[in-house]
């Protein structure tokens, strides 16, 4: 049997407010502060202490659910979800459960068979939990198996929960709805979308049916998900093992999966839950929050160019493909890059392209090797230009171009001062060249014998000599025509 599957995702991105949901502490990288050196009586959930409602969460998690298209209802009410877990120091979490912040929305993906809505349940604010680490024996401490030490620094912190219909049907459509949802979150500069220090978390929940069939078969929810590939992965296992339980005739149980990306297969991690598990009721310490239609209009008034529009500008106003785009304007930073060198290039030669392919190409690369994000690159947009401009109009030729931006790279100082300074200007000289082709081709009888004994391949050969005693900067097209010209001279005189 044919089978197809059936996805929704659950996503959690922490808020980069300056403090808490409900506290003063500072929102901190958690993977860098020293355990517990951000926590007050709030957040420790300390009896006796009353939360505060913080009024930016409120407004970056306004940004969100607009941008998603979201219908904002006038009332929103925090709830108590209760269980108890060692990270949870309150034995509850302060969260949105009946009338959450934004309702009924949608996030448009490309898929491969063109772009495609994805509906947008909800999107309600709530606190992220402390964090457990898994430790070795502490120093001092009596042996045991294994220690497991609470850092509260991320205990309420501001999160997002954004959950959509289960619309979404293959891996690849997971990892396009995760890679735009979280450029839409960076665009509105609400979080910094980095996955694997754990400030968004996607969590697929996943089902599968004949295909075709309208009814929804029992789902598993998948966590621990740290990259857009174990995204992918961990999504196609579980499809590929819940077709596996349903053709031998079994049954997929309702449970919570973790992915191992150590033994790239899911786990089970526990047993279904159900709402009334959480023993949800309205929040005693905080009022109903009410935002009012001016607060939303305003924040609706103020929301930036978000990806999809700027993709769009992209291809239309660069004239980019859609992948080039694409690929563009995921990062808000890489973005800009590429704008101000476009504009640093001078108007009457935008070459927009030509700049995409130095900027994904070369310096990617340079990146890649340094590990080095481009907000820190030494290259800044104006030198890119520079350097393209240098290669387009015949200065110094792609090659040397490439050279000279590693030394840009690694100097930070601009192309033309490079080619000056170590003598790389190309070699267009027609002349020069032709009488150098001529003396290469004297230079070696028994190869030109060969060429003109019908071996064409030998030409390149001699295009290689001469480029090489030009130490490497002839102008590529100004060689080759003169060594066409000479070899039919030297066939017409054989
Ligand atoms: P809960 O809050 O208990 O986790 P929800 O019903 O709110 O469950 O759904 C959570 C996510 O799971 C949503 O994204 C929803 O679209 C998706 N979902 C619900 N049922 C299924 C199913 N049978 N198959 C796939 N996804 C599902
Ligand atoms: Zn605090
Ligand atoms: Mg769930």
């Amino acid at each position: 049997m044919d089978y197809e599957a059936v996805i929704g995702l659950e996503v959690h991105a922490e808020l980069q407010t300056a403090s808490k949901m409900f506290c003063g502490c500072a929102v901190v990288d958690s993977t860098q502060a020293a355990p517990n050196t951000y926590v007050c009586p709030i957040c420790a959930g300390l009896p006796g202490t009353l939360p505060v409602i913080n009024a930016q969460a409120v407004n970056f998690a306004l940004r969100v659910a607009l941008a998603l298209h979201c219908a904002i209802p006038p009332l929103n009410v925090f709830a108590r979800k209760n269980y108890f877990y060692p990270d949870l120091p309150k034995g509850y979490q302060i969260s949105q459960y009946e009338l959450p912040l934004g309702v009924n929305g949608w996030l448009e993906i490309d898929t491969a068979s063109g772009p495609r809505r994805v509906r947008i349940r909800r999107v309600h604010l709530e606190e992220d939990t402390g964090k457990l680490n898994h430790a070795p024996t502490p120093p001092g401490a009596p042996p045991a198996e294994d220690y497991s030490l609470v850092d509260l620094n991320r205990a309420g912190v501001p999160l997002l929960e954004i959950v959509t219909e289960p619309d979404l049907h293959t891996p690849e459509d997971v990892k396009a709805y995760a890679v735009q949802l979280r450029a839409v979150l960076r665009y509105l500069g609400v979080n910094g979308g980095d996955m694997e220090k754990g400030v968004i978390r996607f969590e697929p929940n996943i089902s599968v049916r004949p295909t075709g069939a309208a009814e929804l078969r029992t789902r598993t929810e998948l966590k621990n998900l740290n990259s857009f590939r174990a995204l992918e992965r961990g999504t196609q296992y579980e499809i590929t093992r819940q077709i596996a339980i349903w053709n031998s005739g079994g049954q997929v149980i309702q449970e919570t999966r973790g992915w191992s990306e150590a033994e790239g297969r899911t786990l089970p991690q526990r047993g279904k839950e159900h709402a009334h598990d959480y023993r949800y009721f309205p929040e005693p310490d905080l009022p109903p929050l009410a935002l009012d239609a001016a607060l939303v209009e305003a924040a609706r008034a103020a929301l930036p160019e978000l990806p999809a529009a700027r993709r769009a500008r992209f291809e239309r106003d660069y004239d980019l493909s859609r992948a080039d785009a694409e690929l563009l304007i995921e990062d808000p930073a890489l973005a800009d890059y590429f704008e101000q060198a476009v504009a640093a290039q001078p108007a009457n030669a935008r070459r927009p392209k030509v700049i995409v392919n130095w900027l994904i190409g070369e310096l990617f690369r340079l990146l890649n090797e340094t590990g080095r994000p481009l907000v820190a690159a030494p290259v800044p947009p104006a030198n890119l230009a520079a350097l393209t401009a240098l290669v387009s109009g015949g200065t110094i030729n792609a090659n040397t171009g490439k050279a000279v931006l590693e030394t840009m790279f690694r100097t930070g100082r601009a192309p033309a001062e490079i080619v000056a300074e170590q003598g790389l200007a190309q070699v267009s000289d027609a002349g020069a060249i032709t009488a150098l082709v001529e003396e290469v081709l004297d230079a070696h009888p028994d190869e030109l014998a060969t060429y003109l004994a019908g071996k064409p391949t030998v030409e390149q050969w001699f295009f290689g000599q001469v480029m090489r005693r030009l130490r490497g900067q002839g102008n590529p097209q100004v060689i080759r025509a003169a060594l066409a010209a000479a070899l039919t001279r030297r066939q017409a005189s054989a």
